[in-house]
């Protein structure tokens, strides 16, 4: 089949490689029809995330249609049926998957014993995202092999296009989740960090769980452009200063609650920090960069709380402790527990409340995959959101 694998740092090729196969009892075959391209992705292609290996097929939003299951799957999905695929591989049996913390899934991540080290204990596996979270191959891919694919689904009706349900994988719970975990009253002003597509799921997820304001910070036009549409006030943070304009739009108290949709890739509008930050990530004395963890901190009401979609890797250097402690904020984070929102999600798609595809903006074929990785990367071509058709 085609696929598109990693190959080295900003080099990922559409490569012939082996059909999946059947490896044990709970796993299905999907011959994917939409997969995308997302921003976590952008970390294993620039490098800045460890634990890839050559060879290793990319992708962890997808969906498509089961061709071969094993036995074990037998009544839960059968032959033909289109389902998405949460980017978090989840077995629905051990303790943490019972309470609904399906991204720290105890049984689904198979190199266990490496992010026992790394992280102190096993957090689920993921699909096509190194092998630290498993090594498992990804869904930017014709065949994708589903383990424990009885419990790692997301039904979806049949009178709903691709493109509506494909982000049930990962974006739009991913927004959801970041706006449910700081806990939005009516009365808050959200700050959102990063207008790209999580950024933009955050918003609208944040509105529906009516906050007052909504406040998005980023420096890329149609990005700031396609968040005010969607009801935000934005803020230009290579125009403008941040701290002021949040303190401005909250009679100098700062937003109650903030949400970095960066990660650990943060360009900081402060050139001396960034230079900081990008040396240290290349000689390796930090691995991720904390602009935005700082700003938040700094900006954010006390008593307030920080949550945290965007993607960390490993060390962070001069986070601001005495802010986060004396203003007792919450910190809330993680990868997305995907199931536990999906079936409230679908229902509000399917009722009209929302439809994600709003974020699409380049629709390629698979074997366009590796220039549309720099394209999405760059920003180029008013790029927001690749959807590929193997
Ligand atoms: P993206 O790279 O397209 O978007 C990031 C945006 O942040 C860009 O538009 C960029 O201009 C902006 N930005 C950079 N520095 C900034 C700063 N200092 N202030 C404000 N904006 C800044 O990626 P995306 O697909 O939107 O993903 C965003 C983050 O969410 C990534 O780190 C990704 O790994 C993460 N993510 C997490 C989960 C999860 O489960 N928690 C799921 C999906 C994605
Ligand atoms: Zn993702």
């Amino acid at each position: 089949m085609r696929a598109l694998v990693w190959h080295g740092t900003e080099d990922i090729r559409c490569d012939t490689v082996p059909d999946p196969k059947i490896e044990d009892e709970r796993d299905a075959i999907i011959k994917v029809t939409t997969c995308a391209i997302c921003g976590s992705d952008l970390h294993l292609y620039d490098h800045v995330m460890p634990g890839m290996e050559k060879g290793d097929v990319m992708g962890h939003e997808f969906m498509g249609e089961v061709v071969e299951m094993g036995k074990g799957v037998n009544g839960a999905l059968r032959k033909g049926e289109r389902i998405v695929v949460p980017f978090t591989i989840i077995c629905g049996e051990c303790d943490q998957c019972k309470r609904g913390y399906f991204s720290v899934c105890e049984r689904s991540n198979r190199n266990k014993h490496v992010a026992d080290k790394v992280f102190g204990h096993t957090t689920a596996g993921l699909f096509g995202y190194t092998h630290l979270t498993g090594g498992y191959q990804g869904g930017q891919a014709e065949y994708v092999r589903v383990p424990f694919a009885d419990k790692t689904h997301i039904k979806v009706p049949e009178h709903l296009s691709d493109e509506q349900v494909l982000f049930l994988g990962d974006i739009f719970p991913t927004g959801w989740q970041a706006a449910v975990q700081a806990d939005i009253q009516p009365t808050d002003t959200v700050a959102i960090w990063g207008a790209g597509p999580v950024g933009q799921m955050t918003l609208r997820s944040a509105l529906l769980l009516g906050a007052k304001q909504v406040v998005c910070i980023d420096s890329v036009p149609e990005r700031l452009e396609m968040v005010r549409a969607g009801g935000a006030i934005t803020v230009d943070n290579a125009q403008e200063s941040v701290v002021e304009r949040l303190n401005e739009l909250t009679d100098g108290k700062g937003p109650e609650k903030c949400i970095d949709a960066v990660g650990m890739e943060a360009h900081s509008p402060r050139a001396l920090e960034h230079a900081y930050d990008r040396l240290k990530q290349a000689v390796m004395l930090e691995s991720d960069r904390a602009a935005v963890l700082r700003e938040m901190i700094y900006v954010c009401r006390p008593a307030g709380i920080i949550s945290i979609p965007g993607v960390y890797g490993g060390l962070v250097d001069k986070l601001p402790m005495g802010a986060l402690m004396n203003k007792g904020l919450t910190i809330r984070t993680g990868q997305t527990h995907v199931n536990r929102w999906t079936d409230d999600l679908v229902k509000r798609i399917d009722d009209g409340q929302t439809d994600p595809s709003f974020v699409i903006t380049h629709r390629v074929r698979l074997d366009q995959g590796p220039e549309m990785y720099k394209t999405f990367r760059d920003k180029k071509d008013n790029c927001i959101k690749v959807v590929l058709r193997p």
